[in-house]
Parts: C-alpha cells; structure tokens; sequence
C-alpha cells in the first residue's frame, strides 16, 4: 500500500513480545519488566491475523522480532502460520534474535518455514558480552550462528550495534568476519530510545567511524527503496558489510516499514511517539492497518530541536 508521500509500505515487523533472556543495557533497565497481564499482549492469533490482514494490502516481507522472539511460547506455531500467507503474497519471514536459544530452534524455524535470521551480537569478548547483556554467555550466540547456517537460514545477518568506548576495537575483527563466510555484519548506530536516551553522547558514534577504521572496504551500488543499510563489501569476501545510520543520515525517504508492538500498538515511525491501538478498531484490522500506513510521518526529527524523545525501550516496541 502507498502512504501518504508514495512509499510503498511491504514490510511489517512484529514484536510477538516485551520479555527477554538478556538485559542489554541500551535496551532494558537493570530492574527487567514487569510481565504484562496475559490480556494485554496480543495473542497468537491476532498476531497471525495481523499479518494475513497486512499481506492483503501488499506487506511482502514479515520479520518477527521482540523482545526475544524465541521466548515466546508457540513461536514455531505461529511462524508456520505466518508462513502459509506465502501462498497469498507474502515473499520473505524472517526473525531477529539474540541467538541464544538459536541453537535449539534454527533447524524446526527453517522446517516451519521462517527464511532468515538476523543474529544480534555487540561483541564477541566473552567478559564483554556478558557486561553488556547483563549476564549472557557469548558462547550461546556462536553456537546459534553455527546452527542457523546448518538450517540455511540465508542469508544470515549479524546486526553489531556501535558503541563508543565499548566495541568500536571490535570493528575490522567483525568486518574480518565477513572474509571467508557467507555472513553479513551490519553495524547499526547507537540509538537514543529508552534506557540509551540519556547515555553520554561519547558512546553515540556516527558510523562513518566504520569506514575510518577499515578503509579498504568497497562500496557496492545502493539498491533504494526498502534499504535501510548502506552496504560495503572486502575484496573477495564472501559476506557484505552494511551500515546503518538512522542518526548521520536518516533514511525516511527509502522507508517502507511499519511495526506493530506486542501490546497491539501499531508505530508507523520508530523515532515518533505516534501510536494507533488496535483495542480501538473493534477487529477491522485493514483500517488498523491502512490508517497506520496513511499516519506515517514524512521524516523523523532526531537532531531538530522539535525532536521528542522516544519514551519506550527497544525491547517493548521490537528494534
Ligand atoms: N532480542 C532480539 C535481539 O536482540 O536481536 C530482538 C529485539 S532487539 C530490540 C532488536 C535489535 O535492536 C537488536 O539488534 C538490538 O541490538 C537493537 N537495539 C536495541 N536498542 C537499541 C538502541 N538504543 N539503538 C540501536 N539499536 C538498538
Ligand atoms: Fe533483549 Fe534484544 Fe533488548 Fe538485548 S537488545 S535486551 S536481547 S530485546
């Protein structure tokens, strides 16, 4: 469907929860969340209505995020739901993770029919990780990438988030990762949303940062509307690099995407405080949809003086 500037909105992303196995402290206060009562989550199958609803109005592509997805009980139920809408329109589902319980999931995803993941991951120092996720084992996300390239959940994404005085040492040894394996690392600037909204600006860096660090990378052709990555490759490498600077140099005008957040909010900007609640469309999911699609604003404001900060963490409306 074409918005209200002639973009045309394919991609819905679905947050199926708030909870979460790690505390990344960017994403989560160190107090965690309050679990939210069971009626104020959408259900399963709301959420497999929402999607045939967004397939009927041209939403090819469907990721499922959180949150940590895989937390979710009958997430493999609702991917294989999910996945049957190829027969009506839908192209590509995929889901982003922490990776920690990939290992056990990746091969039954691939059978449900999920196509891709994309692996977060901010450092691969073990002390390191388990410091910034308040606890996790490094080990755990190796082994889920290793499984998710066993299931050939391709092409397989590492999203690195950017962070200054913390893993920017990191960066040509995860550029180096993409030499001789079919991954793709993207490195996503640091966002201030939620718990990160207050951080010290020195941890904010632009990711031009990347291509200071490892000069030899090549820029490849930008492909346009739907990308939100500029991509680079190595010389030979196997795997891509992308950047992705919502910050430096927004990408509004190749934007088609809208989420939907685990309490039935509809966002159709993930830098607005704009919010449609589905609790107020009685079931006409369509006009849920269509009016979210219609509301989506022309460009954020993120360094104007008008920008207001977003008040929820990642975690409740889905990265
Ligand atoms: N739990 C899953 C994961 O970590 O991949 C999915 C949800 S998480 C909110 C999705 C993505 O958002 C992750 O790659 C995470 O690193 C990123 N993220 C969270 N807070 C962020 C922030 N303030 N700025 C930039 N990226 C952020
Ligand atoms: Fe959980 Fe993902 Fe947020 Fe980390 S970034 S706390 S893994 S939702």
């Amino acid at each position: 469907m074409i918005d209200s500037y002639g973009r045309d909105i394919n991609y819905l992303r679905i947050s199926v929860t708030d909870l979460c196995n790690l505390k990344c402290t960017y994403c989560m206060s160190e107090k965690g969340i309050r679990k939210k009562n069971h009626d104020d989550i959408l259900s399963l199958e709301q959420i497999a209505c929402i999607a045939e609803a967004a397939v009927k109005l041209g939403v090819t592509k469907i990721r499922l995020t959180g949150g940590e997805p895989l937390v979710r009980r009958g997430i493999l139920d609702l991917v294989q739901d999910i996945a049957s809408l190829k027969a009506k329109g839908l192209k590509d589902l995929g889901l982003t993770t922490n990776g920690v319980l990939l290992k056990n999931y990746a091969s039954e995803l691939k059978k449900r029919g999920l196509d891709r993941v994309n692996i977060s991951i901010d450092t691969m120092d073990g002390a390191k990780y388990k410091e910034i996720t308040r606890g996790g084992k490094v080990e755990d996300v190796l082994a889920g990438i290793q499984a998710a390239k066993e299931a050939k959940l391709f092409p397989l994404k590492l999203n690195v988030v950017l962070i200054g005085g913390f893993n920017d040492d990191e960066i040509e040894d995860f550029v180096n990762l993409t030499a001789d394996s079919e991954i793709d690392v993207r490195f996503i600037e640091l966002m201030p949303i939620g718990e990160a909204g207050d951080w010290d600006r020195e941890h904010f860096l632009a990711s031009n940062e990347i291509l200071k660090r490892v000069p030899r990378l090549i820029p490849l052709p930008f492909k346009g509307h739907g990308t939100v990555a500029r991509m680079y490759k190595l010389p030979n490498s196997k795997g891509k690099v992308g950047i992705i600077s919502p910050l430096s140099s927004h990408f509004c005008n190749y934007c088609n995407r809208i989420r939907i957040t685990p309490d039935g909010k509809l966002k159709p900007c993930l830098h607005s405080n704009i919010e449609l609640d589905i609790r107020n469309y009685y079931g006409d999911l369509e006009r849920f949809l269509s009016d979210g699609i219609l509301g989506k604003p022309h460009k954020h404001c993120i360094q104007s003086s008008e920008y207001e900060p977003i008040r929820r963490n990642m975690h409740e409306i889905g990265g």
